[in-house]
């Protein structure tokens, strides 16, 4: 039996799979909640979406995104409050960022309320998934893909935007080690990187393999130019801090416009903490690492929260980061988490 609530047709699962979820013990993105929202790209317009059990998807062998690679996703989470109120974090920068990946790949752009109505009733309807242990959340994952036939090399003419949730514990168990490249890109100028695209993380697997076979978490891209200046890692913004400056590099053509990043800005700058967004040299970070002013970098995303990184790798050296008690990264981790679950208030209106 379906209902239809503000356009969106939802169809109930008979039962739900919540009982066979260990809540205590979850890995990150790799269970999925009772129910999806499908929306269709067909004869030229987006089709009203539809929610219904989470369940596999048929496509021809020739739709484009098997040949082609046409699709782009999010990542955002949802989260509980003690008063059982769910929340999301900035979500209208994902929806504007979805688009903005779209547009480059040739994807048609959604409607914005497909996309939030959607996403709404997606979470009323599984809102009993949405985790409440600490650092526990629905991860949500919003994607668009070329669902249309042919092997011709143009867009298609059908795509399928998607969302599924996941209740996720952290990304990473520990801290993070990690290596600087000096010989792979994840992206140039032109180029894709500034997209949420699928390829983009495609062409960082094989990269970053080599890196976890000689001891490291994940890689840390620099520019493919000159691989001297520090851009970001595999799903993470990047910010080191000299002395008492924290510093990241600027967004670019090819360089994600984390929607974390921008808000660890404000938030340290709103701290009084000297906040510098300029282009990092390898050099000075390793020169700062040898001479003690190095004193942290961590990553920031919405998988990874705030990461700490506890060494990096560069030509052949490992330089271990100081074990410090107060540090940015855990203040910065305990104000955005505490934003993100209500814990406390929000003059930055992030909270949603
Ligand atoms: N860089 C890349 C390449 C990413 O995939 C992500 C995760 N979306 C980020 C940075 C962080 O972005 P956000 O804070 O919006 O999750």
């Amino acid at each position: 039996m379906s209902t239809i609530i503000n356009d969106i047709e939802i169809i109930k699962a008979e039962s739900s799979k919540i009982n066979e979820v260990d809540f205590d013990n979850l890995t990150f993105g790799s269970v999925f909640s009772d129910h999806m929202l499908v929306c269709d790209y067909k004869e030229g317009k987006w089709q009203a979406p539809k929610i219904m059990p989470y369940q596999p998807i048929t496509l021809d062998p020739s739709a484009k995104i098997f040949h082609y690679g046409q699709s782009v996703f999010e990542g955002m989470k949802a989260y509980k409050d003690v008063d059982q109120n769910v929340w999301l974090f900035r979500p209208l920068d994902n929806f504007k960022r979805l688009n903005i990946s779209s547009k480059r790949l040739s994807i048609p752009e959604l409607p914005e309320a497909y996309f939030m109505e959607g996403l709404k009733a997606l979470l009323e309807l599984d809102k009993d998934w949405i985790p409440t242990n600490d650092g526990s959340s629905l991860y949500i994952r919003p994607f668009v893909f070329a669902s249309g036939q042919g092997f011709h090399a143009s867009p298609a003419d059908e795509y399928k935007f998607i969302i599924c949730t996941a209740p996720s514990g952290s990304y990473f168990s520990g801290d993070v080690k990690v290596l600087i490249e000096e010989t792979y890109s994840r992206s140039a100028n032109g180029g894709v990187g500034f997209a949420k695209a699928g390829g983009n993380y495609a062409g960082q697997f094989y990269p970053t393999q080599l890196a976890k076979a000689k001891g490291y978490h994940q890689v840390i891209w620099t520019d493919d130019n000159t691989h001297e200046y520090i851009e970001e890692a595999g799903a993470m913004n990047i910010f080191v801090r000299i002395n008492d400056t924290l510093i990241t590099a600027p967004t670019s053509d090819r360089i994600l416009d984390g929607i974390t990043r921008k808000s660890i800005i404000e938030l340290a700058e709103s701290e009084g903490i000297d906040v510098e967004v300029k282009k990092i040299t390898v050099t000075e970070v390793v020169e700062a690492a040898k001479n003690g002013t190095l004193k942290e970098m961590f990553g920031a995303g919405t998988a990874a929260v705030v990461s700490p990184i506890s060494a990096f790798g560069y030509k052949g050296t490992d330089y271990e980061l100081p074990k410090l008690n107060d540090t940015y990264a855990s203040f910065l981790k305990k104000r955005i988490t505490d934003i993100q679950t209500n814990k406390t208030e929000d003059p930055f209106g992030w909270r949603f």
